[in-house]
């Protein structure tokens, strides 16, 4: 089986942010991140506006129910439609998870609360009082920047009212210079916020990268971009928990260069770097599926942790990296175990769920590698929990590898 070239570092937020975002739409799942983020904050903020809206309907439509003023079709709207949505909407908003709904459910009450309103400054305008127009000029202005509503939306949102309150002023006999002035207005307050709109999603997705990259960072062992000691240690606790709740095996591989004091010493500090470098890519070849880690255990030491029954291509992988790092032919003429830099492989094949801790399954491959040591180094050596789940045997990981 050959191995791939794996990245050592997760390139996929460095590559949307050198491609750009212009059309603000990521790419794969980073969308899906940035919507759960930007939903989630704006949940909090739009609370507050939501109750609010839905008071002041309540109010208005007592308001006008007590003075006679109230259509039947208006009433059931108001209460049939746009309550029971907002209701939702509030609802939706405590369901993080639920962030896609909730950014629909926003979308909507943002356009039947529009009409309301566009139908109320029309006939107000009809009835003589056309400083109600302010009305509409100001919720467009929101709908672009108060609500949080994504840019899509909000042109969706704000163009629906727009047309409906132009359909208004073209057909039910505004005088001229005012259906004039309004459009104008109308397509200059348009202007204004989609462009104050763009620029806050724009600004907004910028910041989620760059948050997004430096978490990375601060995940990632500087000199080999492997992930850290910090980051194992979260991982191990995450995959042993999920490996528990579903009978997973997990095998912990703990893999250290042989005879690098001596390297270091014969070749100084900064080829000892490289060489840490060139033997971490390898080791990260060797994580390839989604939930498979490689870190950087600490000085010489990485770990290679793989999840799932370990099968076709995990089938002898430890030997396989083993072997890579050999073939790297990086001299190493201050070792014993031959010409080349080798390493020293232990590994511990565990089914989370029996008696053996998360500490204790590092354990055991720390053993496992102590004994490769013993036995010589530039080998593997396997260990197995004892839990019947545990199928013998699947890695070739013989007691003497090489001659
Ligand atoms: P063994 O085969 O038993 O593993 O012997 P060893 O010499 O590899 O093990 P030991 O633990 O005695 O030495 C590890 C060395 O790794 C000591 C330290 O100088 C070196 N080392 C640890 N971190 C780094 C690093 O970041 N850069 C370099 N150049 N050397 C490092
Ligand atoms: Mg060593
Ligand atoms: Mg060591």
């Amino acid at each position: 089986m050959a191995l791939n070239r794996a990245s050592s570092l997760d390139p996929l937020y460095d590559d949307q942010r050198k491609r750009g975002f212009r059309g603000l739409r990521f790419s794969s799942f980073l969308e899906d991140d940035f919507r759960r983020s930007y939903a989630s904050t704006g949940m909090k903020t739009a609370r507050p506006i939501l109750i609010t809206i839905g008071l002041v309907v309540l109010a208005v439509t007592a308001y006008t129910l007590l003075a006679g003023k109230i259509s039947p079709f208006m009433m059931a709207y108001e209460l049939l439609v746009l309550l029971p949505v907002l209701i939702g909407t509030l609802l939706v908003s405590y369901r993080p998870k639920r962030y896609a709904i909730y950014q629909h459910m926003l979308a909507l009450n943002a356009l039947l609360i529009g009409l309301i309103v566009t139908s109320i400054t029309t006939r107000a305008s009809l009835g003589g009082m056309p400083y109600f127009f302010a009305a509409e000029i100001g919720y467009i202005f929101a709908v672009w920047l108060v609500l949080g509503l994504l840019f899509r939306h909000a042109m969706i949102v704000a163009s629906v009212i727009s047309l409906a309150c132009l359909f208004g002023i073209a057909n039910w006999g505004f005088s001229p210079q005012e259906a004039l002035f309004n459009s104008i207005m109308l397509i200059l307050v348009n202007l204004l916020g989609a462009y104050s709109c763009y620029q806050l999603e724009y600004a907004a997705r910028k910041a989620f990268l760059e948050s997004q990259l430096l978490n990375q960072l601060a995940e990632r062992d500087g000199l080999t971009s492997l992930h850290n000691r910090r980051s194992f240690d979260d991982y191990i606790e995450r995959i042993w928990r999920q490996s528990r709740r579903e009978q997973t095996q997990l095998t912990i591989m703990m893999i250290d260069i042989d005879h690098f004091k001596a390297y270091n010493d014969f070749y100084g500090h900064q080829a000892g770097d490289d060489a840490l470098k060139k033997v971490a890519d390898v080791i990260s070849m060797g994580a390839q599926r989604p939930l498979d880690f490689s870190a950087r255990y600490g000085g010489e030491e990485f770990s290679l942790v793989l999840f799932g029954p370990v099968g076709g291509y995990g089938y002898d992988l430890p030997d396989q990296i083993r072997k890579a790092v050999e073939s790297l032919k990086i001299p190493h003429e201050a070792s014993s175990v031959g010409k080349y830099m080798t390493i020293s492989i232990g590994v511990a094949l565990v089914m989370p769920g029996d008696e053996r801790s998360q500490a204790g399954a590092i354990q055991m491959a720390d053993e496992a590698l102590y004994q490769a040591k013993e036995d010589g180094r530039n080998r593997v050596v396997v260990k197995e929990s004892v839990h019947a789940h545990i199928q013998t045997g699947r890695f070739r990981a013989p007691k003497r590898l090489t001659a």
